[in-house]
């Protein structure tokens, strides 16, 4: 299938090109057309499936192709595309000025760890798109430096993170505050109860599209576990970085752990940056963009920080640590295996995380070749022969702390820790506070 039989313009089909997309993904072919159509849309698709061009591309084709504002009209936002994390936000915001580049498309970032006012004063300049967080924004709306009152179309991404998260008072107190004729697009990799919910109540017979079965990995990916003993981690981590100098994202549970493995890493001459919560929003954002462009060749990060991290054609993700739930399994390794590339998914798994190897088998409902390596095996070997699930855990005070093992560090000023905080106090049954981004 190709590009030129989705119903969009020369302008945008000749940004597709400049990205030498040479066809529409799964995703793409199906949605494009719908929200062309003017149809909500509720699309099951995880990152790395192409989902943010899905959402941008026909938005673009109605903001300043087939609907283009009057000149003289005042410069209200037309579209918000609400995301859970800093990082999603400022690369959403990359793709709608990559795909938006030959329709001259006006977009601002709204999130939190940087300064209102240069916001501020984008706003009052006059955009048409909004990509925010949902802290942030609605900072700006009890400050009325947003007018949100000329929302054609809404974009939900990565919903079920929101949720995850702790947004969902702050998400509809958004959506109450947009004009209720507006057209609404859902992304989510799962539909939980409350997704359901939600788009019960605030979307209009959404038409539902689903890509890739839930909780399912690229099929480009090689999974590969690695027994090791604990102390032995670093190690063989050393040993496999240094064997392969390929680009590698590493996954540690807690941000103490990602920032001393960085320096380690960085110590033994590997050039390594780390990137979670209680960096500054500058901090993670030059460390993205070193990643990027080739200067650190290793990202240690956490899952919270790594939410939809979008690095082209990532080669390998090592897990330092295998995530306390099993689909962060799913959520870290979709940075890999993208868009057709080959992947590699490597884990180094201790005798204490059995019992989390034995969730993400049972998730994935595929076997994940166990090989040690040469020099560095375990005193004893890994048994995943048990019940799935329920298998030794590492140490916590209680079973909320075992599923969120950011809550145990000390406070800081990221929004991991908002959501941490918010999820035990929602699970306690106590009332959320406004979640921060
Ligand atoms: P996403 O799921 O939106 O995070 O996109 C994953 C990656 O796929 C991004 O790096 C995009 O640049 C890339 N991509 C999106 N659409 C296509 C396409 N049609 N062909 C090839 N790559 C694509």
């Amino acid at each position: 299938m190709s590009f030129d039989t989705l119903g969009l313009s020369p302008a945008l089909l000749r940004a597709i090109a400049d990205q030498q997309y040479t066809e529409p993904t799964p995703v793409q072919a199906a949605a494009v057309p719908v929200v062309l159509a003017g149809r909500d849309v509720m699309a099951g698709a995880q990152t790395g499936t192409g989902k943010t061009a899905a959402f941008t591309l026909p938005l673009l084709e109605q903001l300043y192709v087939r609907n283009p504002r009057a000149a003289a009209a005042t410069r209200k936002p037309r579209a918000l595309i609400l995301t859970p994390t800093r990082e999603l936000a400022a690369q959403v915001q990359e793709s709608v000025r990559t795909y938006g580049k030959h329709v001259g498309a006006k977009s601002v970032t709204i999130f939190g760890g940087v300064g209102m006012n240069p916001q501020i004063d984008a706003l009052r300049r006059g955009v048409d798109i909004v990509v925010a967080t949902p802290g942030r924004l609605i900072d700006h709306m009890q400050q009325r430096t947003v007018d949100l009152s000329a929302i054609e179309v809404l974009v939900l991404d990565e919903a079920d993170r929101m949720l995850d998260m702790g947004f969902l008072p702050s998400m509809k107190r958004v959506l109450s505050a947009l004009p209720t004729r507006r057209q609404t697009l859902l992304f989510s990799a799962t539909f939980s109860a409350e997704i359901k919910a939600l788009a019960a109540q605030f979307m209009r017979e959404p038409e539902e599209i689903q890509v890739a079965k839930p909780n399912s990995v690229a099929t480009t990916v090689t999974h590969r576990v690695h027994p090791v003993d604990a102390e032995a981690k670093r190690d063989l981590l050393l040993h496999l970085l240094g064997a392969d100098a390929r680009q590698t994202l590493v996954f540690c549970r807690t941000k103490h752990g990602s920032d001393k493995l960085a320096k380690q890493l960085d110590k033994a001459g590997l050039r390594a940056a780390a990137i979670h919560g209680n960096k500054s929003q500058n901090q993670r954002t030059r460390a993205l963009a070193e990643f990027k462009n080739g200067k650190v060749g290793i990202l240690v990060a956490t899952d919270i920080a790594a939410r939809g991290l979008d690095i082209d054609q990532l080669p390998r993700v090592i897990n330092f640590d295998l995530p306390m739930v099993a689909e962060d399994y799913v959520h870290r390794i979709g940075r890999t295996g993208r868009a057709g590339a080959e992947g590699l998914a490597v884990s180094l798994v201790s005798h204490a995380e059995e019992g989390l190897l034995r969730d993400i088998r049972k998730l994935l409902k595929q076997d994940i070749a166990i090989e040690a390596v040469s020099g560095f095996e375990p005193a004893r070997a890994l048994r995943l022969d048990g019940p799935g699930g329920g298998g030794p855990r590492p140490p916590a005070r209680n079973a909320a702390q075992a599923r969120r093992p950011h809550a145990q560090q000390p406070r800081g000023n990221g929004g991991e820790h908002a959501a941490g905080n918010q999820k035990r106090r929602r699970r306690r049954g106590g009332r959320p506070a406004t979640a921060r981004t």
